[in-house]
């Protein structure tokens, strides 16, 4: 996979997340308005995140624990008012495409160790499926196959073949069902299609 694609990919992604943050924005500051307790709220936890984070660098022996619980009461009365107006907490996250990698397209684990995350896995796999022209599959498929378009009468002059054109290509499609329904196994041979340039 060329890292042009994936490199557009990123570039969708960063504008996907981008976007939800901004809508974050945007819904909070219509609440905000209807509620403007919220408002508050959310500006003490602020506050308080900062707080304890500097507490914490300082090394300070300011009771974290006192902070804790005024946290909590704060969280335990934003998400009732929330309640109240028939909204989940989650109203007031960044609605993300995909929750796992919040749309960065890569994951971290407990280790800090980064790896890519199965959406953006998932749209490389499309990209080179489609490149592949694997996409018709829907249309072009063995349901769909018209055998009635090969002539059903033998020509040995011209095909140098006892059989028709139509029961041969029969046999090839025959042969191609057999590969297919044998492909997880390893004892199986591979399918070699040759021909004049145009064979696909
Ligand atoms: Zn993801």
């Amino acid at each position: 996979m060329s890292n042009e694609v994936l490199n557009s990919l990123l570039k969708e992604y960063e504008h996907k997340k981008l976007q939800a943050e901004l809508d974050l924005e945007k819904r909070k500051e219509d609440l905000y308005l209807q509620i403007p307790r919220l408002k508050q709220i959310d500006d003490e936890l602020n506050k308080f995140a900062i707080f304890t984070a500097k507490n914490i660098l300082s090394d300070s022996s300011y009771p974290i624990s006192d902070l804790s619980k005024k946290t909590a009461a704060l969280k335990k009365e934003k998400e009732e008012i929330l309640k109240s107006q028939n909204l989940s907490i989650d109203f007031l996250k960044p609605f993300y495409s995909c929750n796992l990698c919040r749309d960065t397209g890569y994951i971290s684990n407990n280790n800090y160790k980064t790896t890519m995350c199965s959406c953006l896995k998932q749209k490389l796999i499309n990209a080179s499926f489609n490149k592949s022209n694997m996409s018709n599959l829907n249309l072009e498929n063995f349901d769909n196959f018209n055998e009635t378009l090969f002539s059903g009468d033998v020509d040995l002059a011209k095909y140098k073949f006892n059989i028709s054109p139509r029961s041969n290509i029969k046999n090839i499609k025959n042969k191609c069902i057999e590969f297919v329904d044998n492909f997880d196994n390893p004892d199986y041979k591979n399918l070699l299609f040759t021909g004049n340039t145009g064979l696909r």
